[in-house]
């Protein structure tokens, strides 16, 4: 019989905010996530699954360049009494998924636990800690509470996979058929702008070829007023045009980017993570880009 403490672990308690609600779990744990209008929605993860669809390696985990591994991951979770399989391929153009809407919320499925079988997490961190890891947002909630600017120029309707460096680096994508990607890259030429996606609170170089990294890497940091924190990267700047350490508005022009370290092609790296409750959740860049094209609309 499972003791009162044995209960609390196994259930995680979220709220609606006016932000994205990022959680991990384990398999036997469940999400009591209060809607907006005030509902629970119970969530429940019965079990994650990744296979290796196909590869040009010779072994698994032993990277090989210009190796391509195509991997699928999925989940099997109950919502409200009812079960759903979710299904994931990556690097493909599916990539660039549209969130599953269920039962009032929109899910976005980012990653599990069962990747680390198939990939190394030698170029980034992604893999998440528990099992399984979400972000939700009640439908008709944007993920966060400003419209969000576009970061850089936008395709023609969705991200294109080809863009992604050689078309495999998207969020957790096999660079030589072996390594989980722990950002996103989109190919720029040398000089294209970047533009600050929402207000920022503070934003600095954390790495750079001046303190003698090789790379450009700049952090911008938001607190939202509900508390939650979110950390953006982005990589392989040309020149920063602002003062770090200096709070930034939504649309500035603050770089150019796509000039150092490219490697074959020019490109800049993207990431996302969401501090709140204590812990802290690498997501998918994808879901902020979503988000861009919802507000471009
Ligand atoms: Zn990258």
């Amino acid at each position: 019989m499972a003791s009162s403490k044995d209960t609390q672990d196994t259930i995680i308690k979220k709220y609606h905010k006016n932000s994205l609600t990022p959680f991990e779990l384990d398999i036997t744990q469940s999400l009591h996530y209060q809607k907006a209008n005030g509902k629970l929605l119970v969530f429940q993860l019965l079990e994650t699954n990744a296979k290796v669809l196909s590869t040009t390696l010779q072994k698994l985990k032993v990277p090989e360049r210009d190796a391509v591994t195509i991997i699928e991951f999925s989940c099997k979770i109950i919502i409200n009494e009812n079960e759903y399989e979710l299904t994931r391929v990556f690097p493909k153009q599916e990539s660039f998924y549209e969130p599953w809407e269920i039962e009032g919320i929109l899910i976005w499925f980012d990653a599990v636990k069962k990747l680390d079988e198939l990939l190394l997490e030698s170029h980034g961190k992604c893999f998440p800690d528990k099992d399984a890891r979400f972000a939700i947002q009640d439908v008709g909630y944007s993920i966060c509470p400003e419209k969000i600017h576009a970061w850089c120029p936008l395709p023609e309707g969705t991200l294109k996979i080809e863009d992604c460096y050689r078309g495999e680096d998207c969020w957790m994508g096999p660079y030589d058929g072996a390594d989980a990607h722990g950002g996103l890259d989109i190919n720029h030429p040398i000089g294209t702008p970047l533009h600050v996606p929402f207000d920022l609170d503070d934003q600095f170089y954390f790495n750079s070829v001046a303190m003698g990294n090789n790379n450009n890497r700049w952090r911008g940091i938001r607190r939202w007023e509900n508390g939650s924190e979110w950390i953006i990267h982005s990589n392989h700047l040309a020149e920063l045009l602002v003062e770090e350490r200096t709070p930034l508005k939504r649309g500035h022009h603050y770089a150019k980017t796509a000039g150092v370290w490219v490697g074959k092609h020019e490109h800049t790296h993207f990431n996302f993570n969401i501090h709140e409750d204590g812990e802290t959740f690498l997501l998918d860049p994808w879901i902020l880009f979503w988000q861009m094209y919802q507000d471009q609309n």
